[in-house]
């Protein structure tokens, strides 16, 4: 069994998250099975208690984690399955401590930092290469090396490398290189910084991953090499990509990290096969046509609200050969300039999921505006929710009508909270979670998309349909098209006499890849495609 650990320094927003999805990528395509892991060095037991302005999307799995959005790169980029095993914070390695402290399981001694903080997290790196038997582990620590909260998991890697041996551990670090326009010159003394601080803690990395916005020449290598103790070749150039994060796998194979990983941990397998990736960029780059959509949201200035919604729509893009502007529209904005204002002209409207009022009127303008102009619409979790209550108070006339979550006296609940969730007290981890199976009926769009009848997807809400009004909207032409195996739960909904109005009360953003594309997605573009240019792809 083989470690890579990836570690971050000078700055945060580096993409490590997407250098440890792109190096998961090039291993897997040289035959390797890889599994990654994600560690954040918050308190927070999961993210699901975060604000997105604190912490952006985020991310859920099968079996219904909520974890940190990097989770979303990896299950993209690879074809490993994520369960709550592979993101770790610091608040469940605390929580695991303490509660074994309260059992009694360390005989009398001091609980401490180390050894037994750090041996629970060590514990975690073993347990997930035991279950997943990969070749590979890729261990991500999330935060930027010299941050207090991070130390304890630098220490438990630095010992898990000394448990394993240095020929089957080793330490990738992603550091920044950056350009300053006064001097024109990239400048590489922050690396030498933060690489002088992982080797104050006892951490030597073997391979140094220089973000920059500039080539990095021969010169600058050679220097990095010296001043930070590593061979030249393992001074990598990881620029800001051109067109799309899916060239990173391909920029990384071009400065050969996958070769030199591979001979370091001793692996000898053939060199990866990247020809759909290749393919799949060129897409990107070249595309046959081009599409704009509007995204509505509340979190529309924030780069990683929607981080996966962006992603399954640039997919869906892929599978139709067509390239894809997104456009992001603040649902406040339609609220004070009306719909018309901000959404004409858009081959598709998205309305993705959310918690909490504001912005609420704007995104039901938003559907309004889809409905009755017969432009294609997606919705996404709170997207299917603003849907039905459009569709109430405009079609069938129910006054005032709402989602409980907004409106606890509306006089029509058209979107009413779980009946299980009635008795939930507490925040964490709490809500309608996890990939949960639905049946989609004969004849309708989301069949057809499918190409299935049975399908799972992931889900994170507490509200759902109130059935109490089924019989009332299918009278009128709104169509439940998918339901939970036991007939009870709404899961999606399509309108009749529109060329694409879809919406589901899962995520299925979360779902899609770009060799993957999410049928949702495909559909959906497909759909803002032919509203554009007046014909199918
Ligand atoms: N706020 C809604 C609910 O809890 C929708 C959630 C979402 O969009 N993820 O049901």
């Amino acid at each position: 069994m083989k470690f890579i650990f990836v570690t971050g320094g000078v700055v945060s927003s580096l993409g490590k998250g997407l250098t440890a999805a792109a190096l998961g990528t090039l291993l897997e395509n040289r035959g390797l099975k890889v599994a990654l892991q994600k560690f954040d060095p918050y308190l927070n037991v999961d993210p699901g208690t975060m604000n997105p302005y604190q912490h952006g999307e985020v991310y859920v799995l099968d079996d219904g984690a909520e974890t940190d959005l990097d989770l979303g790169h990896y299950e993209r980029f690879t074809n490993v399955k994520l369960t709550r095993m592979n993101n770790l914070t610091s608040g469940q390695v605390y929580q695991t401590v303490l509660n074994n402290e309260r059992e009694g399981k360390y005989l009398g001694k001091t609980v401490q930092v180390i050894p037994h903080v750090t041996d629970e997290i060590k514990n975690r790196i073993h347990l997930l290469a035991e279950k997943t038997k990969a070749d590979v582990v890729i261990t991500e620590i999330g935060g930027t090396t010299g941050d207090i909260e991070g130390l304890p998991f630098l220490e438990a890697i630095r010992e898990l490398a000394l448990d394993v041996g240095y020929t089957n551990a080793i330490f990738l670090h992603v550091t920044y290189v950056p350009f300053i326009r006064a001097a024109g010159e990239l400048k590489t003394k922050p690396t030498q910084q933060s690489v002088a601080k992982l080797r104050e803690i006892g951490i030597a990395p073997h391979v140094l991953v220089c973000r920059c916005e500039r080539p990095l020449d021969k010169e600058l290598r050679q220097k990095i090499s010296l001043f930070c103790n590593v061979p030249v070749e393992a001074v990598i150039e990881e620029k800001d990509v051109d067109h799309s994060i899916y060239e990173v796998p391909l920029m990384l194979q071009r400065e050969r990290v996958d070769d030199l990983v591979c001979r370091l941990l001793g692996l000898h397998t053939p060199v990866a096969n990247m020809a759909h990736w290749q393919e799949i960029l060129r897409k990107l780059v070249a595309p046959q046509h081009r599409v704009r959509v509007a995204v509505v949201g509340k979190y529309i200035g924030l780069q990683d609200a929607y981080k996966s919604v962006y992603e399954a729509i640039i997919h869906g893009g892929i599978a139709n050969d067509s390239g894809v502007e997104i456009v992001r529209v603040d649902s406040e904005e339609i609220e004070k300039d009306g719909a018309a204002a901000k959404l004409s002209g858009f081959g598709g409207i998205l309305v993705p999921g959310g918690f909490g009022e504001r912005g609420v009127e704007g995104k039901i303008l938003a559907a309004q505006y889809a409905r009755e102009n017969k432009v294609p619409y997606l919705g996404l979790c709170l997207g299917m929710q603003i849907a039905t209550i459009e569709f109430a108070r405009n079609v069938l006339r129910l006054n005032k009508a709402h989602s409980t979550e907004f409106d606890l006296n509306t006089p029509h609940p058209v979107i009413a909270m779980l009946d299980e969730q009635k008795r939930v007290t507490k925040k964490g981890g709490t809500m309608r979670l996890g990939a949960q199976s639905c049946q989609l009926a004969l004849g309708t769009k989301a069949a057809e998309l499918y190409g299935s009848f049975v399908i799972n997807e992931r889900h994170r809400h507490r509200y759902e349909f109130n059935n109490a009004y089924r019989e009332r909207f299918e009278k009128a032409g709104f169509v439940f098209s998918g339901l939970s195996p036991d007939g009870k739960l709404v899961e999606v909904i399509e309108l009749k006499d529109h060329p694409f109005f879809v919406a589901s009360q899962f995520h299925p953003e979360f779902l899609s890849k770009p060799h993957q594309p999410h049928p949702l997605f495909r559909g959906f573009i497909a759909a803002a495609h032919q509203n554009t240019h007046g014909r199918a792809v």
